[in-house]
């Protein structure tokens, strides 16, 4: 028995009086005092730290210590010094930060990067009542929330997915109580008037789809332990014909999940399948296990060699690693074995019908009677020799097929003697030309689940029926059968992702390729700008169940706009640019401004700026009539610049006397020198300095603004899509101008992507998984794809906002010198640069709804 706890023991009494030398209050020095080892590891970390004369500790900070003491378990020493030097120095100042900072740490090892570190444990991050205020009035008015029953799932949901998490948790309750008393008036009225019924809207409306602008740590929690997920059997308890194969399975797995992905290698891969992977490789991370991604490669005839390099490339981009990669095509030798097994077993039999006999034998179109034909009851003998004369040539195409012998009495179409095998004189991508007969994917999926292990074989709803051909399938070998469980599919409404119907815009030049941004195919998404964790956010928040889900694109650009609002940082851009003259300054006047690049996020850093005698401000920011509701520049009239030292009064114009166009302000500047400084001006504009000099401004060779591609909302619908192309989709603007902060930012944003890229990298190689199971024998092609840095990093990461015009990403085309030189070579315009920007998303809705 461990001795009894005594604060009078002179041991515990050294340890709680040095506890409270740090300023620990008495009751909370005997409390660390109580655990042998928690008290053992906050002494640790007072002698180590050197903390007794430590002047800048108070009580607040001593308990933030002491919480970390116990929390910080698994880390080793630098690190928890680490996370101690960011509690005195106060950027640490919660126990939500500390827990995070050793989340934080606990995933990385070797040096620690301040800069991720501050912005996982929000150091830095400040925010007033009424800033919580605004953050929480605005999730809660863009939702379809009806009432008090909500506000504990919105703040929860809130409070994960936004900087909230950072707040003081009785500020986020106290600004809640105020947006919803504001919207649904006092609290006590509802509850009094209908006690039952609010107690049913807090059930239904819990499952409110929130938008978030963060990583979606929460929504993870929560997709994958709730709901459809959560519902999940565990590793295991998939019922199996025979005991021993689930004893087997369990062995072979150590108990994990284990789910694969199985694209199809015949086209890009689109939003609709970010869920599928989210929830394979999702699902299985989140219970400690394993995901493969896995090529179904059966039908050599739709297969091309890009596929599978994009589509590695995608799951990437969208954060995850295979845990390995593998082909059915891997397993063309196994599943001929298993075909031959299955036929010694009499479940299947070689058939030489027709597509109209197979059709008509089953019922036909009218759904007749169902009857067996002659081949069914061949003998053993005859089906084998017959599967061997289709393996080595003896049929042509269509003259033989290996079809299982199921039940033709069953209800379930799945269940009429399925093809497993077919003729085609195809050669295939990886195995050349070994086969000329090839597994179906009813006969393929549930065997090479089976040999992989599978414990959740996840998909989507049209395989319900597949189901029992599955389990049917597994149990007449008598392999280990893993569960199938289908999820709704995501369709986008307002574009088009049938595979078909792209190649047909692609081909006819509507669009510029597979990756034009005005499409929804991941590679399209990526090129655009969109950043991998909002697309991950969309997904996480429209919940995973078995129906379908169909949503318009205004809400995934939705999203995407409230990711991207606290996670880009903000460049002044003139989109159409009119030059100013300040008169009342020297030729040669001008003065740097430091600046943030994000009023709220100062951890995006700051950058420093020419203000000088000549401007550009955009042309839609001034006006020859003046009017009492309009704030911006008007001849005499005075506006504000942002971040600029001063406003500017325009004083006259100049006109271009052919096209009457104004050309040019003449302004001077309120910096008190020319009379009585004016009142605080009601508008700020962007701007950006003609300074030479300093390099400034940076000129852009193309914005592209994309709007959507077509003018109907389901443009999918109907087969004449193409005249539902609307065609004012793309807008060129040229010469744009931006600030030079462009320069350090997306070398800056660049070289992080790419550190980040080749750790994550670095770490898949070295894991040794990814490589095809069946190494390069079987890869005649050597086109199995390998991890790369570039598969994770291109010129899209440096994403920012124009300040009041819209968020950019730079384009792939675009050619940025300074980029591509490693390490310490200086941001800044090189010879041949080219700058094309790409419209992430407007601003606002509207403004980025249909130009058509
Ligand atoms: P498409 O019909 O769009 O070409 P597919 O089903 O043929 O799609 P595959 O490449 O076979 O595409 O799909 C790989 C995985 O992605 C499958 O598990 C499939 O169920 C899933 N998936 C495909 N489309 C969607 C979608 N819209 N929503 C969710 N999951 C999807
Ligand atoms: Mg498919």
């Amino acid at each position: 028995m461990p001795p009894k706890f005594s604060p009078d023991d002179p041991a515990i009494a050294a340890l709680i009086s040095s506890f409270k030398a740090i300023g620990l209050t008495d009751s909370k020095a005997i409390e660390a005092a109580r655990s042998p080892k928690n008290a053992a590891a906050l002494k640790s970390l007072v002698d180590r730290a050197d903390l007794t004369n430590e002047e800048n500790l108070d009580e607040k900070k001593a308990t933030l210590i002491a919480s970390l003491s116990n929390a910080a378990t698994k880390l080793d020493d630098p690190a928890r010094l680490y996370v101690v030097r960011a509690v005195i120095d106060g950027k640490i100042k919660s126990g939500e930060q500390v827990l995070a900072a050793v989340k934080f740490l606990e995933t990385r090892g070797g040096s620690i990067d301040s800069n991720a570190f501050d912005a996982a444990c929000g150091v830095g991050v400040e925010l007033t009542p009424d800033d919580i205020y605004s953050i929480l009035k605005s999730l809660v008015t863009s939702q379809r929330i009806e009432g008090w029953g909500s506000l504990q799932s919105v703040l929860s949901a809130a409070k994960n997915a936004t900087k909230l998490r950072w707040a003081p948790p009785l500020e986020v309750k106290n600004a809640g109580d105020r947006v919803f008393t504001e919207l649904f008036g006092p609290k006590e009225v509802i509850d009094k008037s209908k006690p039952k019924e609010s107690k049913k809207a807090a059930s239904s409306s819990s499952k409110i789809e929130m938008q978030v602008e963060s990583v979606p740590d929460a929504p993870e929690r929560t997709m994958f332990e709730e709901g459809f997920l959560g519902k999940l059997h565990k590793p295991g308890d998939n019922p199996q014909i025979k005991p021993e194969l689930r004893e087997a399975h369990l062995a072979a797995t150590g108990g994990k999940v284990f789910t694969r992905f199985p694209p199809e290698p015949n086209g890009y891969l689109h939003i609709g399948h970010s869920k599928a992977i989210y929830i394979d490789f999702g699902y299985a991370a989140h219970h400690k296990g394993h995901c493969y991604l896995r090529y179904d490669d059966t039908n050599p005839e739709a297969e091309e060699g890009r596929y599978f390099e994009s589509i590695l490339q995608s799951v990437r981009w969208l954060g995850f690693e295979p845990w390995k990669i593998t082909y059915s095509s891997d397993y063309f030798d196994q599943l001929h074995a298993f075909a031959v097994e299955l036929i010694k077993r009499n479940k299947a039999y070689v058939c030489h019908c027709t597509g109209e006999e197979i059709n008509a034998n089953r019922g036909g179109d009218n759904h007749g009677a169902r009857k067996a034909c002659a081949h069914r009851s061949r003998p053993i003998s005859e089906s084998l020799k017959g599967f061997d004369g289709m393996r080595d040539g003896k049929y042509k195409s269509g003259e033989a097929i290996l079809r299982m012998k199921q039940d033709l009495e069953n209800g379930n179409p799945q269940m009429w003697d399925l093809i497993a095998y077919r003729v085609l004189n195809a050669s295939h991508h990886r195995t050349g030309t070994k086969w000329r007969i090839y597994p179906t994917y009813d006969f393929t999926h549930c065997l090479v689940d089976s040999m992989e292990s599978i414990s959740h074989s996840l998909c989507t709803t049209e395989f319900v029926q597949a189901r029992e051909s599955y389990e049917w399938l597994c149990d007449a070998l008598e392999v280990y059968k893993p569960r199938q469980s289908e999820f709704g599919r995501l369709n986008l409404q307002g574009t088009i992702t049938s595979k078909r119907k792209i190649q047909r815009l692609v081909r006819d030049g509507h669009v510029l390729d597979w990756d034009d941004p005005r499409l929804y195919t991941l590679v399209a998404l990526r090129r655009r700008g969109v950043p991998p964790a909002a697309i991950l956010s969309f997904v996480a928040h429209l919940g995973v169940s078995t129906a379908l889900t169909s949503i318009q694109t205004v809400r995934l650009d939705q999203t995407i706009r409230s990711y991207l609002e606290n996670t880009a940082p903000r460049l002044l851009m003139v989109l159409k640019p009119l030059k100013v003259i300040l008169v009342n300054v020297p030729e040669d006047y001008v003065q740097m401004v430091d600046k943030q690049l994000h009023p709220k996020v100062p951890e995006l850093g700051k950058t420093t700026i020419p203000f000088s005698r000549e401007l550009f401000i955009d042309i839609d920011d001034f006006r020859l009539q003046d009017s009492k509701d309009y704030f911006r520049l008007a001849p005499g009239k005075t506006v504000g610049l942002f971040q600029a030292p001063h406003p500017i009064t325009c004083t006259s114009y100049k006109v271009d006397p052919t096209t009457n166009e104004v050309v040019e302000l003449i302004c001077s500047l309120e910096d008190g020198s020319a009379g009585p400084i004016p009142p605080k001006p009601k508008a700020f504009i962007q701007w950006v300095a003609n300074h030479p000099p300093s390099g400034s401004p940076v000129v852009v060779d193309e914005t592209r603004i994309f709007n959507q591609l077509f003018k109907s909302d389901n443009p999918a619908a109907s087969d004449d899509f193409i005249k539902d192309i609307n065609p004012n989709s793309l807008e060129v603007v040229k010469g744009a101008l931006v600030e030079i902060g462009l320069w350090p930012l997306a070398k800056k944003l660049f070289t992080e992507a790419r550190q980040e890229a080749e750790l994550r990298t670095n770490k898949a190689l070295k894991e040794g998984e990814v490589v095809s199971q069946s190494g390069s024998t079987n890869d005649p092609h050597g086109d199995t794809p390998v991890p790369t840095i570039d598969q994770l990093v291109g010129n899209e990461c440096v994403r920012f906002q124009g300040l009041r015009v819209a968020y950019f990403a730079l384009d792939k085309e675009s050619i940025v010198g300074c980029l591509d030189e490693k390490d310490d070579a200086s941001a800044g315009a090189r010879t041949g640069d080219r700058i094309i920007l790409n419209r992430i998303v407007s601003l606002k809705e509207d403004a980025g709804k249909k130009a058509v």
